[in-house]
């Protein structure tokens, strides 16, 4: 069907309600109309119930009659003005007054039109076609998205009040989810905002036409509802199902639009992939007010995400505890920096043909007031979801770089320090210049600080981060790749990447002596990182067993419990200082 048509029908199934006191004139308006293929009325002749009906049955426009007992059309103008859900519903005026003042008043009073009784039908139509079309555009802008052409978040809220007081008064159930495309963010970076843009048409498309087989309208009062997506805004859409007998209703649903992005979106020849996170709130159980059902369903969608994504959750009160358990973190880490409950403890490397330290790794600890010591692995995650780890991190690393000064200041030597970078962090402009800083700040020679990425940083947008790295490498620090072997990166991939030290995750330590296929890994890593040049650092390193099964391999530096736990400072000032004289000892027995 062309755009005109559809449009041209669109407006035939307009409601229009007739305020008339005289049941004739109304009786004539309508066949007028109906002659001009209009087919959805109200009437009414009692002006006293005009604008009840108005509320309750929303009517496209109002052909109102301005002379009529008890409730005249100017008051009943003027409360629909004054209404802000109502005030944009258009009213012609209907008049058998010639007097330009009561039309002027109307006008003043907000009415669209005017029409003169008797009523010519062609005059009719053509007024009411062209207030209709006016307001179909108007009602475009207003309640549509302009990218996806789905309806926007205006449009969901209205609907969901709508659908949330009728489900009140029928004692039915129905739903919200809460869609938001996993990582989207960073396709959209790669991509470029216009390709970004026509990549969110396809997957609105897609979803629209999931949304749009599930079953289809229901009354609820004396509204039709559907099951329907909105774009709520970037890459976040809401899916409103008015009626649902169970949740199973809503499980299917998400499972549909988990299934329907199992196929690529092709882009200029590319084939690309996006999951969504899902979160599920029904009503009543889950809230009976719809800003509970939506903060609800957001929650559960959080939660899908930090799951992984490519998943769909309901809402619980379990999710509830625990985000607010990490909101309550997450504020109190914003002001962990700046009460200075953050510190840093050092990990001695060992090198394994001298059995000395090699350098340390820096590990964040926050020292809670209340619940004492907090590990990162609990509140790095909060911290990079909340872009807190941009403060954090930089407090990191100018902390690194001052202590490492320091040691050398005491007498210590070189100690090379290693510094774990989030991804998040990596990929701010603002690190090349954090670094820089620290180092010409602390004056620290630059080969002495080392940043440990991990490896979603080599999958992500591959050339951006290889020039990063390369800029790194140009203000003279060192690159190890952390953890490897637990994300994807093969070890043809790292070829590519200018990395100095590759780090084997302690998963393939830790029952290296009784696992062969482990052993064989990390034996062949080691071989392929000395090839490419680099260093090759074991983590957790935890029993004589294990260090002796490793011995053979040629590994250059050993990090684990076995040699050292990470300690704060001062701790760490008694290790070096006993390492020093070990080596001071060495040195004076081989000398003369
Ligand atoms: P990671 O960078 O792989 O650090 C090594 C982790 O292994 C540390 O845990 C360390 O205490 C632990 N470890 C060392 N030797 C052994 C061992 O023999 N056995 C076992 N089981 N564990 C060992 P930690 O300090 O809890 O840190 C956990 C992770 O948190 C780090 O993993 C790192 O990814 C992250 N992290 C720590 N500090 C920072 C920081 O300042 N910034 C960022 N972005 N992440 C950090
Ligand atoms: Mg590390
Ligand atoms: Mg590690």
């Amino acid at each position: 069907m062309s755009d005109q048509r559809e449009t041209q029908d669109s407006l035939l199934n307009s409601t229009i309600l007739m305020v008339d006191d005289e049941f004739t004139t109304i009786e004539v308006l309508k066949t007028f109309l109906e002659d001009a293929g209009y087919n959805n009325f109200l009437s009414t002749t009692e002006s006293v119930e005009a604008y009840d009906i108005i509320i309750s049955r929303k009517p496209d426009i109002v052909l109102l009659d301005l002379v009529m007992p008890e409730v005249n059309g100017f008051e009943i103008l003027q409360r629909i003005r004054s209404d802000h859900k109502l005030c944009y519903t258009p009213v012609i005026v209907l008049t058998s007054s010639t007097d330009s003042d009561t039309k002027l008043k109307a006008l003043e009073l907000g009415a669209n039109d005017f029409l003169a009784k008797p009523v010519d039908p062609s005059e009719l139509a053509l007024r009411l076609k062209n207030t209709l079309s006016a307001k179909a555009y108007q009602d475009r802008l207003t309640y549509f998205d302009a990218l996806t052409g789905l309806p926007n978040r205006v449009t969901y809220i209205d609907t969901l009040c709508s659908v949330q007081e009728a489900s009140v008064q029928t004692n039915n159930r129905f739903s919200v989810l809460r869609l938001n495309l996993d990582r989207f963010k960073q396709i959209n970076e790669t991509l470029g905002p216009s390709a970004g843009d026509e990549l969110l048409r396809a997957i609105a498309s897609r979803l629209e036409k999931c949304i749009h087989t599930s079953p289809g309208i229901i009354k609820l009062g004396f509204n039709d509802f559907r099951p329907e997506i909105y774009r709520i805004g970037g890459d976040e859409f809401s899916i409103l199902l008015p009626y649902i007998e169970a949740g199973e209703d809503a499980v299917n649903v998400a499972r549909q639009i988990l299934d329907s992005m199992h196929e690529a979106f092709c882009q200029d020849e590319n084939d690309l992939f996006v999951t969504p996170s899902i979160g599920i709130s029904i009503y009543p159980e889950d809230g009976r007010e719809v800003d509970t059902l939506i903060k609800n369903a957001e929650v559960a969608m959080s939660y899908a995400k930090r799951q992984g994504g490519n998943n769909y959750y309901f809402y619980s009160s379990g999710i509830n505890v625990r985000s607010a358990e990490r909101l309550r973190l997450a504020n109190e880490l914003r002001k962990a920096v700046e009460n200075n409950e953050l510190e840093l403890f050092y990990q001695p490397k060992v090198n394994v043909k001298t059995e000395r330290i090699a350098g340390v790794e820096a590990l964040l600890r926050w020292q809670h007031p209340e619940f004492g010591m907090v590990s990162p692995g609990k509140f790095i995650p909060i911290a990079e979801e909340t872009g807190l780890i941009i403060p954090v991190s930089d407090w990191v690393i100018n902390e690194a770089c001052r202590q490492a000064m320091q040691w050398q200041q005491e007498g210590f030597g070189v100690v090379p320090v290693a510094v774990n970078v989030a991804s998040q962090h990596f990929r701010q402009k603002k690190l090349l210049k954090t670094v820089a800083q620290a180092l010409q700040d602390s004056r620290l020679d630059p080969a002495c600080l080392e940043l440990e990425l991990t490896e979603g940083v080599m999958l992500e947008n591959a050339e951006d981060n290889i020039a990063t790295m390369n800029r790194l490498k140009q203000l003279g620090v060192k690159l190890a790749l952390d953890d490897f072997g637990t994300g994807y990166s093969s070890l043809s991939y790292l070829t590519r990447f200018p990395i100095d030290t590759l780090k084997i995750d302690q998963s393939f330590i830790r029952d290296i002596h009784v696992n062969a296929a482990n052993a064989a890994i990390v034996t062949a890593i080691v071989v392929m990182a000395h090839s490419l040049g680099m260093e090759v650092v074991v983590e957790g390193v935890e029993t004589e067993g294990q260090s002796v099964m490793l011995s053979g391999k040629n590994c250059d530096i050993y990090q684990g419990y076995y040699f050292y736990r990470p300690m704060p400072v001062q701790e760490l000032n008694q290790v070096l200082t006993m390492d020093r004289q070990s080596s001071f000892n060495l040195k004076t027995a081989v000398e003369p």
